[in-house]
């Protein structure tokens, strides 16, 4: 493959496990203190407000910190001896979130302070013996700073990748301990470029149904390589349905009382489920896509009236609302594979027959089939697949006006969520 390289972040989530939670909680609350006391300090000090992150960071030591000289610090922190990479980790925090907070806040004056409760991250000197089953963090016990060794359970980091500063984040039931991993692409050649050496190009529409997606894989002479259809629509369906099921009992159960915990659970779960499948299959169409050597992935792109329609009479736990979270994590697993996916105007998809491009006459709703005006006859998403594949080759030939809008849409990649 050609091309230069870039790099993508991705968040690894682990679960972790120490013999002492508590002290995570008392680190947490910790750090969150110092954060609000930098909020505060930078907001105060309108002076430091356009200077860059570094620079900002080194003047609010100075006024907080004594410093090697033993000066007094015109607001010192309150906090005696603070290890530095803890102070700066949160400092960091309180910036940011002044940050946005001056942005968001310019039209509303005299606004104070939010909550405060950013995950305390751990640069390095706050953490040892780090890998993908285990880590021993400086904590704080209330009292002092103890190292303490933590289990971790997870996915395997990925063996080239970069590990940067760890955070940990306490969820209801779990701890866990979120690792940012970057690593590089292996080809981050434009889109354009892509098209002009005639990459192969999957096309997907998505569906309401068994399917999740279908594909259509087609060479630069228009080549049919590859078909596929991604299921598991009807189980994701049923699974959400049967947790759905227990909320309502639940709720049925406590009657008007509404305390809204103890149906966090099942919440959680529909949501986990959600991402379950939504990572199974995005992992499955770019694996779909690798074997096939494809360059560009097509999405369909809807105007906002009609997505807001469709999502809106399909419910949010069917299969084509997931279709929301699949192309959010498609986007950036592709282009930590290579590939990029961009978005190709629907309109006409599924309309036209993908083989002749004649007019589609008729479509039988129960088996899904269309036909089009000289007797083709097709499974609608992949007709619709199949189109856009085309319609995403057109608009790169030359002289095609929608060109530069699907490059630009190309260009909000490497994404930086999820895994
Ligand atoms: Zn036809």
């Amino acid at each position: 493959m050609s091309g230069k390289q870039g790099y993508s972040i991705t968040t690894w989530r682990l679960r972790l496990r120490c013999r002492h939670p508590e002290w995570l909680k008392q680190t947490q609350k910790f750090y969150n203190l110092i954060e609000k006391f930098y909020y505060e300090l930078f907001l105060e000090n309108e002076e430091l407000w356009d200077l860059n992150s570094q620079m900002i960071l080194r003047e609010l030591e100075l006024l907080s910190l004594p410093g090697k000289e033993k000066r007094t610090p015109k607001s010192p922190l309150p906090w005696g001896k603070v290890p530095p990479y803890f102070r700066r980790a949160a400092a960091n925090a309180g910036i940011a979130a002044a940050k946005s907070h001056i942005s968001r806040g310019k039209n509303t004056p005299g606004r104070k302070a939010e909550q405060l409760n950013s995950a305390a991250v751990f640069y390095k000197g706050m953490y040892r013996d780090f890998s993908d089953s285990e880590i021993t963090l400086k904590v704080w016990n209330g009292e002092g700073w103890e190292w303490m060794r933590c289990r971790l359970y997870g996915k395997k980091f990925p063996e080239n990748g970069q590990i940067m500063s760890p955070s940990v984040v306490l969820e209801a039931e779990f701890i866990m301990l979120h690792v940012p991993v970057k690593e590089s692409t292996r080809d981050s050649d434009s889109v354009k470029v892509r098209m002009k050496d005639g990459r192969n190009i999957c096309g997907l529409q998505f569906t309401n149904g068994d399917a999740f997606a279908v594909g259509s894989i087609r060479d630069k002479d228009d080549h049919e390589l590859a078909v596929c259809f991604f299921k598991g629509g009807r189980e994701y369906e049923h699974h959400c349905r049967c947790v759905l099921e227990k909320i309502e009992k639940s709720e049925k159960s406590l009657g008007s009382v509404h305390t809204g915990r103890p149906n966090k659970k099942y919440w959680m779960h529909l949501k986990h489920l959600g991402e379950h499948y939504a990572h199974a299959v995005s992992r499955e169409i770019i694996k779909f896509c690798e074997n096939h050597d494809v360059g560009v992935i097509a999405v369909p792109k809807y105007d906002k009236d009609y997505s807001r329609y469709v999502m809106g009479a399909s419910g949010d736990w069917s299969p084509i609302h997931l279709s929301i979270r699949i192309r959010e994590y498609l986007s950036y697993k592709a282009w930590k594979a290579g590939m990029i996916a961009i978005e190709v105007n629907a309109g006409g998809i599924i309309t036209c027959c993908g083989s002749c491009g004649g007019k589609v006459v008729s479509v039988d709703k129960k088996t899904q089939e269309c036909v089009c005006e000289n007797g083709h006859r097709c499974n609608r998403y992949l007709n619709a697949a199949r189109n856009l594949t085309k319609k995403c080759r057109s608009q790169f030939e030359p002289g095609e006006p929608d060109r530069m809008k699907n490059e630009e849409a190309s260009l909000k990649n490497a994404g930086d969520m999820g895994n």
